[in-house]
């Protein structure tokens, strides 16, 4: 058995960065949910205000139940409070600070308005706070996010985490 693995954290942290390497230097199965959910039309309704689809939380769930029976998946979401705890052993809260942040959404073309949101998100540690909520305090860890040099030491700590979980579980 591997280790199911949860990264969240807001919009432009890095969690597809890390998660797509995590993937590739593991041979863990990378899932983005956001993906997951355009690709299966995955959605409840569509919510005007911040012009983006509302996800169907309960059939992203279904969706992944049997990938996550058997381990060894990395899930990528900026939300967490909808998937069964039992699922993961370890969940990641990336954290960015807020003028690095702003520049990457600026870049994406966020409007103004989601900008802003996802800038309060961020000071906030609304991701972190819903993960505290959602997991055992011990598996939720947060990790710095601003520099590539910040990239591969997350990347060199997982790893050996993952390589410690695999010891003591199997
Ligand atoms: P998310 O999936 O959380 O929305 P992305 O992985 O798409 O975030 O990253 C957003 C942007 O930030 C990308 O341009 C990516 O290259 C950059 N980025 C991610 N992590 C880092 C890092 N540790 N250092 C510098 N840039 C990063
Ligand atoms: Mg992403």
């Amino acid at each position: 058995m591997r280790p199911n693995i949860l990264l969240t954290g807001t919009p432009g942290v890095g969690k597809t960065t890390l998660g797509k390497e995590l993937a590739s230097r593991t041979g863990l199965t990378y899932v983005n949910v956001g993906d997951l959910a355009q690709e299966g039309q995955l959605y409840d309704g569509y919510d005007e205000e911040y012009e983006c689809p509302i996800l169907d939380e309960d059939r992203v769930v279904d969706e992944l139940e049997n990938k996550m029976k058997e381990g060894g998946v990395i899930v990528d979401y900026h939300g967490c409070d909808f998937f069964p705890e039992r699922w993961f052993h370890i969940v990641f809260v990336l954290q960015t600070d807020n003028s690095i942040l702003y520049k990457r959404l600026e870049k994406r073309g966020y409007n103004v308005k989601k900008l802003q949101n996802n800038i309060q998100c961020e000071i906030f540690q609304i991701l972190y706070e819903e993960a505290l909520a959602s997991y055992k305090h011990e598996i939720v860890h947060r990790l710095p996010s601003n520099v590539p040099e910040e990239l591969e030491s997350n990347l060199d700590q997982i790893m050996k985490w993952i390589e410690e979980w695999i010891k003591d579980n199997n």
